[in-house]
């Protein structure tokens, strides 16, 4: 599998993921006995789900030197059509 093809692969699965963790968070919210602690620790764990999409995203490792590309599989896979290579190797993406 290339970088690029691990990039896309695991924004998919973030996206699940993600929406899994709101639909828990919907049904828990609705299902428990409200209270003013409850309704203000909705959305740090709404934001924290966000937070390890974006550190899933960010772990994402090169597929020729494993090492993590940081910041730019969150930059390349949003706008990611153009070659690319590892900042670290130096291999392209799509190989
Ligand atoms: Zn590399």
């Amino acid at each position: 599998m290339t970088t690029r093809g691990l990039m896309r692969r695991r924004f998919f699965r973030s996206l699940l993921a993600f929406a899994a963790w709101m639909i828990v968070l919907g049904v828990w919210h609705e299902n428990v006995p409200r209270n003013h602690a409850l309704d203000l620790m909705i959305g740090p764990l709404a934001a924290l789900g966000f937070v390890a999409v974006e550190a899933y995203w960010w772990l994402t490792p090169c597929t020729a030197c494993h090492r993590t590309i940081g910041w730019r599989a969150c930059i390349w896979r949003l706008w990611g059509g153009r070659p690319r290579a590892c900042p670290h190797c130096g291999v392209s993406i799509d190989k």
